[in-house]
């Protein structure tokens, strides 16, 4: 190791573990925070976030980053990293960096405030403003190339939007085709009732323990938008309750206990360092993803939990363990990408991206974004939408500049359907184990596969090396084609 390689690291090693203290502080933010200390909170968190900037953007890291020449594998995989973000840093201009930050939380005031009275001319002064400033964020790390692809490497390195669009417009006629075919068949009855907070709370931690979630490294709490945060020794999630709706929690406990199991699962000997957490968001969404989905929402594992909700709860409204199964994997129509099933997903996905890169690229003016997210909608999926909230104003990402993120959803869905079918193939006795309630050859497997490998290779090179191919949307598509022609007899 050279000692310009042990210098950046250790000053690397050191802005993370502020930069997990950030991430803490907003996780408190979400779930224990008092009301009244919102002012002083953004305060603080400014002044941590100056600090950071000013360790990611030090002249002395950049010199040892240049000088550096380690040999181990994993070291040049920790340099490949501090490299990457250092060019990306150093290249966004300070008054600009600092414009975003202080933008931002308006603009997605403005959205919460535009979305609840259904007023998108509101809104339209703070989404040209925020795409304003990353259309110049992203020229500015192109040097000339994209923007839009440039932005999308903050989440997803390595990809190429015209490969996503290519293989979006490979699926998009497979899924509208299966969702016409589902849609045309007869919908199974949901499951309906009362289910008290304390139950769900209780089945929650049940799951989360039965996938293999560590609770001496984590905990679960309440908040308003579910999510999971932290690295390494300390990875939290949260929660949600619908008394109705038990499926609503226990999902978006699966999903985040996912994201958390690969943070978890990273190898100990990584912690804090560059490679030390998931590679990428498409990544992370592969393991949320295949907990919530392929395995959760599984035959065999939802015959586990339906004995398990009928402990809890008592005699359920469905008559078996088929007709719950069916009720967890209902497909109706709907508007909001968050609550869509496994079918239509993706097309949520596909218009998004599409409509965000024409932004982007100047293409597609925000005036006239509304009128193409309902001309998109109307085609994909059969109906009008019925009001702003359903549609142009449903999600946050662009309120609060997140333009590139949303593919990395779908990548996630396609990921999950490449290691599920190289799991199966692995673990020839899957289905038996999860339907005696032992998911432990599964999250295993993910663990040694692909979890405790953390950032060493690149987000493609990651899932690869897991599933032994070079990944592929026809697992994916041909899993959801065969698990719901099965479910609605087409
Ligand atoms: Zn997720």
């Amino acid at each position: 190791m050279s000692d310009a390689f042990e210098q950046a690291l250790a000053h690397a090693r050191q802005t993370e573990a502020l930069a997990q203290i950030s991430g803490r502080l907003g996780w408190d933010q979400q779930t224990v925070m008092p009301r009244g200390a919102n002012a002083q909170r953004s305060e603080e968190m400014a002044a941590l976030e100056a600090v950071l900037h000013a360790r990611r953007t030090d002249q002395r890291y950049g010199e040892w980053l240049d000088k550096a020449a380690p040999s181990d594998p994993a070291h040049r995989a920790m340099l490949r990293e501090m490299r990457r973000d250092w060019a990306r840093n150093t290249k966004v201009p300070a008054r600009l960096a600092a414009e975003l930050a202080r933008v931002t939380p308006l603009s997605q005031t403005a959205w919460e405030e535009a979305r609840l009275a259904g007023d998108v001319a509101a809104f339209l002064p703070w989404l040209k403003q925020m795409l304003g400033l990353r259309r110049e964020e992203g020229h500015a790390i192109a040097d000339g190339g994209d923007p839009y692809d440039a932005l999308m490497q903050d989440y997803e390195p390595g990809t190429d939007s015209d490969d996503i669009a290519a293989m979006f417009a490979r699926m998009r006629p497979r899924l509208v085709a299966l969702r016409e075919a589902v849609l045309g068949a007869d919908t199974p009855a949901p499951l309906t009732g009362h289910f008290a907070q304390d139950g769900q709370l209780r089945l929650s931690r049940r799951l989360a323990e039965h996938m293999g979630y560590d609770f001496t490294r984590g905990r679960i709490d309440l908040a308003v938008h579910p999510f999971s945060s932290g690295s390494g020794d300390d990875v939290r999630i949260t929660t949600r309750v619908a008394v109705d709706d038990p499926f609503n929690c226990l999902y978006s406990t699966l999903h985040e206990v996912g994201h958390a199991a690969y943070e978890q699962g990273v190898d100990a000997a990584y912690a804090l360092t560059p490679i030390g957490r998931g590679v990428s968001m498409g990544v992370h969404e592969s393991q949320s993803r295949i907990y919530e989905n392929q395995l959760g929402r599984s035959r065999a594992f939802t015959a586990w939990l339906y004995q398990a909700m009928g402990q809890e709860f008592g005699p359920l409204s469905v008559a078996d363990a088929d007709a719950f199964y069916a009720a967890v994997n209902r497909v109706t129509k709907g508007y909001i990408r968050t609550e869509a099933d496994e079918v239509q997903y993706n097309l949520h996905i596909m218009l998004r991206f599409d409509l965000e890169r024409a932004l982007v690229r100047g293409q597609l003016q925000a005036d006239d974004l509304e009128e193409a997210w309902n001309t998109r909608f109307a085609q994909d999926f059969g109906y009008p939408v019925d009001r702003p909230a359903d549609g142009v104003l449903q999600d946050v990402h662009w309120a609060v500049g997140l333009f590139g993120y949303f593919p990395t959803y779908a990548l996630g869905n396609v990921y999950a359907g490449c290691l599920f079918a190289a799991m199966q193939a692995d673990l020839p006795q899957l289905q038996g184990q999860l339907e005696a309630g032992d998911s432990s050859a599964a999250t295993g497997w993910l663990r040694a596969r692909l979890q405790r490998f953390g950032a060493l290779r690149e987000p493609v090179e990651t899932i690869t090396h897991a599933c032994g191919t070079a990944p592929s949307e026809e697992p994916l598509l041909a899993y959801l084609e065969q698990k719901f022609a099965a479910l609605y007899d087409l």
